[in-house]
């Protein structure tokens, strides 16, 4: 969103929302333009006329004329129009992201009983909700949107760490925060903020996003990527027999890289095969940060790791057949978090040594055609470590 344009038959309401604090900001430092048309500079008569009776009774409609020549005054065909209604997709952080990409926003804010509902089909491009109650007006969710969005585009807040930490962003909650002074009737600030200790810092507000999300909105879960949140880094093991192996290592290698994979494991029992696999790492693999590491059994890297890592590794599974231990993956990533042990994503035929197995994947139309292990395994740490 560069542009914003607000039509309403209340102008006033927005002036201070526009001329303060980071939106104002925002507005003066040209990140963002912003515009309020006057509903009434479009009446259909000279005493300023907008609205009248509804049909059928009732209260007041905003009319779909003044509200139509507002919008085609605009003559900005591609501008994204926005009607806030009760009735509407109800506001959340993925709508959110998705208005930001949008060059021109214009938010047509109701007023009384609504708007007349012909002007809505022949102009409106979605209506948003900001939740399930009534507001008198368009005005208050029409700032609420914008404000949201707003804070997305790059330079508006100042500080994009303190963006991405916030709560949603990577489908988690926030940690909590505090300021001065260090003790406040009787109650300290947790003593690892005051430590100086930027390590220790990072931990505490981990595990505190993490105790939040998991105790007040374990929903979040299902559509949040972890990979900030676990305390070591994660690997992938892979053995036994592997589809498109040598082949493939070229995607494995962009799989780990894109979604911060500390190691693509590969355990072959066979040295010849080994050497082979070995010898087909593509150059870029072998970089400062290589991607792959070789071993002959599965206990021999786990060892590697929790040497690695300093913690025994949480071995987990990703099952191909169905089992009574499969456990859903949502409830895989709270354990996973919870465990604050090193990840390691096991996958082959079977895996003996693994604490936690989690359920197949299944499609949509939960046919019994099997997929690639690349794709398989591309799906998997998707879930856990994809941004929503
Ligand atoms: N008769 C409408 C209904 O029940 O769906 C409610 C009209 S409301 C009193 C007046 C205006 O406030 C609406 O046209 C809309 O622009 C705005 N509004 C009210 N509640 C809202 C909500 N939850 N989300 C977004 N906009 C809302």
């Amino acid at each position: 969103m560069r542009k914003v344009t607000f039509i309403t038959a209340f102008p006033e309401f927005l002036e201070c929302f526009l001329a303060h604090s980071v939106i104002g900001r925002a507005v003066s430092a040209n990140l963002l333009e912003a515009r309020v048309v006057n509903l009434r500079d479009f009446a259909v008569n000279r005493y300023g006329q907008v609205d009248d009776y509804a049909f059928g009774s009732g209260g007041m409609v905003l009319m779909a004329e003044p509200l139509a020549r507002a919008v085609e005054s605009l003559a900005d065909e591609g501008a994204t129009v926005i009607y806030p209604s009760p009735q509407g997709v109800v506001l959340g952080q993925e709508l959110v992201e998705s208005l930001a990409a949008v060059e021109h926003i214009v938010l047509v804010c109701g007023h009384y009983e609504g708007v007349d509902e012909r002007f809505v089909s022949k102009h409106v491009d979605i209506e948003v909700s900001l939740g399930d109650f009534v507001l008198t007006g368009g005005e208050l969710p029409s700032m609420v949107l914008v404000d949201a969005v707003a804070r997305l585009l790059p330079g508006v807040v100042g500080r994009q760490a303190a963006v991405e930490d916030d709560s949603f962003f990577r489908g988690m909650l926030d940690h909590p925060h505090f300021t001065r002074p260090a003790e406040w009737r009787g109650q300290p600030v947790p003593r690892a903020l005051l430590s100086g200790d930027a390590a220790a810092i990072r931990e505490w507000r981990r595990d505190e996003a993490v105790a939040r999300t998991i105790g007040r909105r374990p929903d979040l879960l299902s559509c949040a990527n972890i990979r900030p949140y676990l305390s070591r880094r994660p690997y992938v093991l892979v053995s036994g027999e592997v589809g498109g192996l040598p082949g493939a290592l070229s995607q494995l290698d962009g799989l780990a890289r894109l979604y911060g994979l500390e190691r693509i494991i590969l355990v072959e029992t066979d040295e010849n095969r080994r050497q082979e696999l070995s010898a087909s790492v593509p150059e870029a693999s072998r970089d400062e940060r290589p991607v792959f590491k070789f071993f002959k059994m599965t206990r021999q890297a786990l060892h590697w790791v929790s040497q690695r890592e300093d913690g025994k590794p949480f071995l987990v599974g990703l099952e191909t057949q169905a089992s009574e231990k499969s456990l859903h993956w949502m409830e895989g990533k709270r354990r996973i978090l919870e465990s604050k042990r090193p990840l390691v994503l096991g996958f082959s035929e079977e895996m003996p040594e693994c604490e936690m197995s989690l359920a197949p994947l299944r499609g949509g139309l939960a046919n019994e055609k099997r997929i690639d292990s690349v794709v398989m395994l591309s799906v998997f740490v998707d879930r856990f470590f994809g941004c929503r």
